[in-house]
């Protein structure tokens, strides 16, 4: 992908991501958008708010260890990066800790207190949540409001069976796991 001054980065939020996204903490929305505008790999919003349901479901699947999730408020969020062909590979830990790196370090620049999942004993890599002190539970509600537009240009699809195009992906592939 092609980056451009507002979006260095070049990558753009699919659907999913954005529907994932709504219903979040405008917070935690504020340091997604940033870190993906200057991200070094391209990633999915995997899952945001749940329902009590969908967290009960996790809990009794082992899926998640807590009825006291972040999750259920909308103060959690959980995010996995993608190839250029926009498949998550769950064991590439790597990519998931240079993620990691890079959303800590933009919520600091932005002021945002957030704690990392694959900071913890048992980690959880794709998981990203508001501190609890910062933002209690019984803190403003959060936003549910639809989200504004993103402030990032129209994608441009990659040019198909290109050299150009193609060495550009390459380009980015070897950049994204050049760390
Ligand atoms: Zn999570």
């Amino acid at each position: 992908m092609q980056g451009t001054p507002n979006n260095p980065s070049g990558f753009i939020f699919s659907k999913r991501s954005m529907s994932n996204l709504a219903g979040t903490h405008k917070d935690l929305q504020k340091v997604i958008y940033e870190a993906l505008r200057t991200s070094p790999v391209d990633f999915l919003v995997y899952n945001g708010l749940r329902t009590l349901e969908e967290q009960k479901t996790l809990v009794a699947t082992g899926k998640s260890p807590t009825m006291r999730s972040r999750h259920l408020t909308g103060h959690a969020i959980d995010l996995a990066p993608i190839t250029s062909s926009g498949n998550i590979e769950w064991g590439d830990i790597a990519t998931f800790d240079a993620l990691g790196t890079h959303i800590k370090a933009t919520a600091k620049r932005l002021g945002i207190k957030i704690k990392w999942g694959g900071d913890w004993k048992s980690k959880d890599r794709p998981h990203y949540q508001l501190n609890w002190k910062a933002y209690p539970i019984d803190g403003p509600e959060p936003n549910t409001a639809p989200l504004p537009k993103p402030d990032l240009p129209t994608a441009t699809p990659a040019p198909q069976n290109e050299p150009e195009g193609f060495l550009a992906r390459m380009k980015a592939l070897t950049r994204r796991y050049a760390f």
